[in-house]
């Protein structure tokens, strides 16, 4: 069974272009989503995001909805604890490919790394 984690070097998610994010403010505050906006740069890309090491610059200090955790997931999608998983599992696989494609050596190696071979 496939469990969520972030791999590493991939950032997918750090591509915040609202675009490609219609329904951002039924979920997110209305200074959070000043905040997200404010970090949206001239490529799509978030302004905190090193593309050149895929990592994220302020990662300790990364906002809420940066942060794929059980509390922050009931919040702001009303997902339990134990359906993490899986939710953040569909939500990275729609981003990475998305971003990189569906047939994407990142997504590739997302599905790898959590034990996912496409078969749901
Ligand atoms: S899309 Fe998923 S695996 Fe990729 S950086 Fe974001 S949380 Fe990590
Ligand atoms: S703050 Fe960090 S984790 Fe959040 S979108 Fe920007 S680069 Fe990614």
């Amino acid at each position: 069974m496939a469990t969520w984690h972030c791999v590493k070097h991939c950032g997918a998610c750090c591509h915040l272009d609202p675009r490609d994010r219609p329904d951002l403010a039924d979920y997110l505050t209305p200074d959070e989503l000043t905040l997200y906006l404010s970090l949206v740069g001239e490529d799509g890309w978030c302004i905190h995001f090193d593309s050149t090491n895929r990592e994220c610059r302020i990662y300790s200090s990364r906002p809420r909805f940066c942060r794929v955790e059980p509390d922050v997931f009931q919040d702001l999608y009303s997902i339990e604890p134990d359906e993490l998983s899986d939710f953040a599992i569909d939500c990275c696989q729609q981003q990475i490919e998305g971003v990189y494609g569906d047939r994407s050596l990142e997504l590739l190696r997302f599905q790898r790394e959590i034990g996912d071979w496409g078969t749901n």
